[in-house]
Parts: structure tokens; sequence; C-alpha cells
């Protein structure tokens, strides 16, 4: 059987970073020369091969466009490589990973995202296991099927589903967590995969990949205290398309009859209204309390146990698809990659 091949594609961030000796400061280093910087890959069962954003970025600056472009350079080597390693700084690297997860329809390969709190070149750094496992798990097949058929995030010893993770923290190692969904796989001495948690699409799939992504939408976090003005001047944006509300637990929102007044007349004008839940984990359950039954009798739709990054990258993905009103109430509550249980 032929090595697997895996292309390893740096958009920037930490990761990529290698410390000067002479000035000590950190700068990105040249991807070509990843063998040379990091001569462990050298004894992984695969061949690789390595593709840079021109400019790779602090993914603080990552938008729509670049996720385009990461999307066409998958599907324009998506024939030739068996799986893919995403190299992404960790600040939005769930926003981009979910985001991928709905444009790229139909993966049969996997599609790794990683990176890292240290850089590359820290003596401490996690970056090693964190892109050597990468790549094991991108290379790994049982008889001609790839283990992983879908688009995962992997750090610190764990493979989860890309669009089920949210950054909860900007100094540990484990910077990632999937609250409301298992691990795909754990790393300790043996590399373990949870099969039941795998996406099992059938192999012969055709890759379909969506590029328009409608960002005109809102996403609006409730607090005690949040103005009506404040809102009203938010809800009425000419060229809003679509909104998601960050709630309080399972969905609640303040009672008031301006809120609802002012949601309701979003909802008339076809402009769909999503409910997320604010915590990290659990899900949204309209109608539970009082402070959430009227959200569902004006057809808030909901976001179910979706994180907010998934749902953001759905909206957009499902707005840039032209679908209807009522299509897209319908689509959003089913889960379209796994995103929702
Ligand atoms: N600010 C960096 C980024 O997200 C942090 C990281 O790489 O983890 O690009």
């Amino acid at each position: 059987m032929n090595r697997p091949r895996i292309l390893l594609i740096y958009t920037g961030g930490t990761i990529g970073m290698i410390k000067d000796f002479q000035s000590g400061a950190l700068k990105n280093f040249n991807f070509s020369e990843l063998l040379k910087f990091i001569p462990e890959l050298q004894l992984l069962d695969c061949d690789i091969e390595t593709q840079s954003f021109e400019r790779p970025i602090d993914s603080s600056n990552m938008k729509p466009e670049y996720w385009v472009l990461l999307a066409k350079i998958i599907e324009g080597h998506y024939a030739h490589f068996d799986g893919f390693v995403i190299l992404h700084g960790s600040d939005t690297m769930s926003y981009t990973a979910s985001a991928l997860s709905f444009m790229l329809e139909g993966v049969s390969k996997p599609i790794i995202f990683t990176g890292s709190q240290l850089p590359i070149g820290d003596l401490r750094t996690d970056a090693k296991e964190n892109l050597i496992t990468s790549i094991q798990i991108a290379a790994m097949r049982e008889g001609d099927v790839p283990k992983v058929r879908e688009v995962g995030l992997y750090f610190e010893y764990k493979l989860y589903r890309a669009n089920r993770t949210t950054k909860i923290n900007a100094e540990h190692f484990e910077a990632f967590a999937s609250l409301n969904y298992p691990p795909l796989a754990e790393s300790g001495v043996h590399l373990v995969f949870n099969e039941h948690a795998l996406l099992a699409p059938k192999t012969a799939c055709h890759l379909k990949v969506h590029t328009q992504m409608e960002t005109q939408i809102l996403l609006i976090k409730m607090f005690p205290g949040l103005h009506e003005a404040t809102l009203s001047h938010l809800l009425s944006w000419e060229g809003l398309k679509g909104v998601i509300l960050e709630t309080f637990g399972s969905g609640n929102v303040t009672n008031e009859a301006w809120l609802i007044n002012l949601l309701e007349e979003t909802i008339a004008k076809k402009i769909p209204v999503v409910n997320v839940t604010q915590c990290s984990g659990g899900s949204v359950a309209m109608g539970l309390y009082e402070t959430s039954v009227a959200l569902k009798r004006i057809g808030v739709i909901s976001g179910k146990d979706m994180t907010t990054e998934a749902a953001l990258a759905k909206m957009m993905f499902l707005l840039g698809t032209g679908i209807s009103y009522l299509e897209f109430c319908q689509q959003f509550e089913t889960s379209l990659r796994g995103e929702i249980s």
C-alpha cells in the first residue's frame, strides 16, 4: 500500500514561530524547511508536503475571505492527498474549523486543525506533540479507508469534532473544550479512538465546496442591563440578514415586552433569530422557563446545544446558500455536520 500523503497548511499563529537565537525575538519560520527544523517528522510513516499562506496571520485577523482561501486550497488538493493538517492560531481556531466543517460538504478524509500555546521553537513547546499526533491521525487508515472522515481539532492529547469546540483558556496547554460532545480520540501511550463518536460518511462521497458566506449578521450577547435603545439600534440595520442571541442558561431572556416586540418585528421581516446559550455546556430548551416561552411563540430558532462558533458559521453558510426562510429554520435545527446532539 502507498504511504499516505498529507498536506500541511500553515495559516499563521504561534505554532509557526521560532526564536531567533541572536535577537531572542519570535519570527515566522519558513515552512518549506519544516523537516529541517522538526526531524522527528521524517520518522512518520507518511509523505508530507507543506503549503503556507503567502502572509501568515495571527488568527485574530481571520475572516471569511481566508476561510474561502483555505477551502479552495483543500478543494484543489483533495484528490491528491489522503489527509490535511491545518496549522492555525488558537484564538479563532474554533470559528475557522467550524466554518470549514460547513463549507466542505461530503468530506470523507481527515481535515485536522491544530496549533499551540507556545512556539515550535520554544524549549517547553506543546507544538511538537500537537503537530506530530495531528499528522499521525490524518494519516491513519483502516484498510484503505481513512480513520477520521470529518473536520477535527487536535490539541493537548485530544481530538475533537471541530464544530463542537470552544477556546476556553488563554494560558493552559489544554486550551480547548468540547463540553457537549465527547472527544473523538485521546492520545496517551496509545491513541484511543471513541469509535461511536466518529462521523461515518460514505467513502464515495463527493466533496462539494461552498464559498458563499453571508457576513451581514449580528451576534448579540444578552446581559442584565441591556438597553432597549441599543438593541433597537442594532436590529434596525438595513442590511441585517440574521441574528444570533447568546442567552442565559437554557435559552432564557428577560420577559419584558420591549425585547419580545423587537425580536418579533425582526422575525416578521423574515430575518432569522437564533437562540444559543452563553453557557459553555448544555442546551437551549425554549419553553422550559417562563423567560423563554415567548421566544418560542414568536418563532425564534433553537440553536439547541450548538456552540456559538458553530451557530455563527452555520448561519453564514446557510444564508449564503440562498435557501428560503422556512428552509433556513428547518435546516438550522437539524444536525448537518454533527454539530447538534
Ligand atoms: N494570537 C495567536 C493566534 O491566534 C495565538 C495562538 O497562535 O495560539 O494567532
